[in-house]
């Protein structure tokens, strides 16, 4: 079997050990081996990504719209085959895998002309004889550290933007998935950038992750994770005065008026709870349901759910792909046992089901009667599971849905255009969505939270600039 190696100053390098890659779906499957760096070959790929940074960070703007552009369009290419291999790794459904990877090739070759639309200001000065000019630069060496959920879009959404504005990069996947990164590796690898100038080190987070954050030669690191990492995270990069970006958790609520589409407000719970199997920072998880449309909410939602099929992320026909591994499926079953401790009622799922292949399969979990003050309202759970919680009316359903530690995204489904609007405003997350899934963004907008679920500049869209690059004030006197 093929043994994957890290890729070090443009050659690929042995690790020190080597992990097998498994299928949740099918725990007999391994995907492959991937070697794990060690801190010394972490130590390596930061000197090589130093070292090509500053010719790099002054190259023609075209050469690195072609090479990103050439990546987008062999990932746009491969589609169906990268998004095949992400879903058995991951364990989302082959269409999930297949959009994922859509996604990743349109980031890329959005950033391609990004390279190319980098502004600046020229301004007047208010001193005779003097001009004066704001240009943006690149911040240096970027460390990226990705999660497990989104295989692929995450490292593109990091990656694509770092080479854009003339970063180097080296790149760390979650040990969970990294076909998908090495893939993705391997593409980049090709695309025509000098040695060095992109760098992909596999392994553990205590190690590999530990050595971007310690190295002062990282000058940024872009992270996404759990609420708990990134606080590491943050601290880490604080301390040594580098800049950072921090995307993590959520609790997302949904909420449904009285007055919403029935249709629409199941749709949106079905698809931002639980497709993707939960598994999403930006999922609903708490939905907030007026007393008017409760009990037809929750009838019709409940018989959506009973009907979902749970089976092998490439089956044809499977609605929701198993859960990542075993550590994520007890994360799942603790909450579960914990929300009926705290007096939830389990209207639908939650029972761990057997299919052809050892898989890691759950069924979606609905529980009612939820108070916003148990846990399983209050901490992310990332599974198929979420709660409802009744509401009295808009204004009491609107401070439930700012109750939370969280601040991702947050929805709701009403057909009052003046309900909708006040929620635009008044909602405390970095994304707002009406009468469509918290889940699901375009790729050229900003993506981003507020409290506990992020910290540092918004990613994507042209708004990543503001982290990839730094500003210059330039003063000339005539
Ligand atoms: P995680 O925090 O366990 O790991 C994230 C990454 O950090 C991994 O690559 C891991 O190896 C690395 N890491 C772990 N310890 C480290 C350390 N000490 N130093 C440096 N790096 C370290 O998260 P996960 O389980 O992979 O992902 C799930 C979490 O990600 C969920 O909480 C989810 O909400 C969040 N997430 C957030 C967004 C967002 O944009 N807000 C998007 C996707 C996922």
């Amino acid at each position: 079997m093929q043994h994957h190696k890290n890729f070090i100053g443009g050659e690929w390098a042995a690790g020190t050990s080597d992990v097998p890659n498994i299928n949740p779906s099918n725990m007999l499957d391994v995907i492959g081996h991937y070697d794990h760096a060690d801190a010394s070959q972490v130590e390596r790929a930061i000197a090589a990504a130093a070292q090509a940074a500053p010719s790099w960070a002054v190259s023609n703007p075209q050469s690195r719209a072609d090479a990103l552009d050439r990546v987008g369009s062999e990932i746009l290419a491969r589609k169906e085959e990268l998004g095949e291999l992400l879903a058995r790794e991951e364990g989302k459904t082959r269409p999930e895998g297949i959009g994922e990877v859509a996604r990743a090739g349109a980031i890329f070759k959005f950033y391609a002309q990004e390279c190319l639309r980098l502004r600046g200001d020229k301004l007047a000065s208010v001193r005779p004889g003097i001009d004066v000019e704001v240009t943006r630069e690149p911040v240096g060496v970027v460390g990226i550290i990705a999660p497990w959920n989104f295989p692929i879009a995450i490292p593109a959404w990091k990656i694509a933007p770092a080479l854009a504005f003339g970063n180097s990069v080296v790149f760390k996947p979650a040990e969970l998935v990294p076909a998908s990164a090495w893939a993705l590796a391997e593409i980049i690898g090709r695309a025509g950038l000098p040695s060095g100038v992109f760098n992909l080190v596999m392994g553990r987070g205590a190690v590999v992750g530990q050595a971007l954050l310690d190295d002062p030669r990282v000058d940024a690191i872009s992270f996404t994770g759990s609420t708990a990492t990134g606080a590491k995270v943050a601290q880490a990069a604080i301390g040594r005065m580098a800049k950072v970006q921090i995307e993590m958790g959520g609790k997302n609520p949904l909420v449904v008026l009285d007055d919403a589409d029935l249709d629409v407000a199941v749709h949106c719970a079905l698809q931002g709870a639980f497709f993707s199997t939960g598994q999403r920072c930006t999922a609903s998880s708490r939905l907030i349901v007026g007393k008017g449309i409760h009990s037809r909410f929750v009838a019709a939602l409940t018989e959506k759910l009973a009907a979902l099929r749970v089976d092998d992320a490439l089956k044809a026909g499977t609605d929701i792909g198993p859960v990542v591994d075993q550590l994520q499926l007890d994360q799942d079953i603790d909450y579960i046992r914990i929300g009926r401790e705290e007096g939830a009622r389990l209207a639908v799922g939650g029972q761990l089901v057997k299919r052809d292949t050892p898989g890691f399969y759950l069924t979606p979990a609905l529980f009612t009667d939820c108070s916003n003050e148990m846990r399983i309202s209050r901490e992310e759970i990332f599974g198929p599971v979420a709660c409802v919680i009744p509401a009295d009316s808009y204004e009491h359903a609107l401070d439930l849905a700012n109750d939370t530690p969280f601040g991702l995204s947050s929805g709701i489904c009403t057909q009052s255009l003046k309900h909708a609007t006040h929620y635009k405003r008044h909602a405390q997350a970095g994304m707002v969505m009406v009468n469509t899934p918290t889940a699901g963004v375009d790729y050229h907008v900003p993506f981003g939270g507020r409290k506990g679920s992020s910290y540092g500049s918004r990613e994507q869209g042209s708004y990543a600039a503001e982290f990839f690059t730094t500003v210059k004030t330039s003063y000339c006197a005539a």
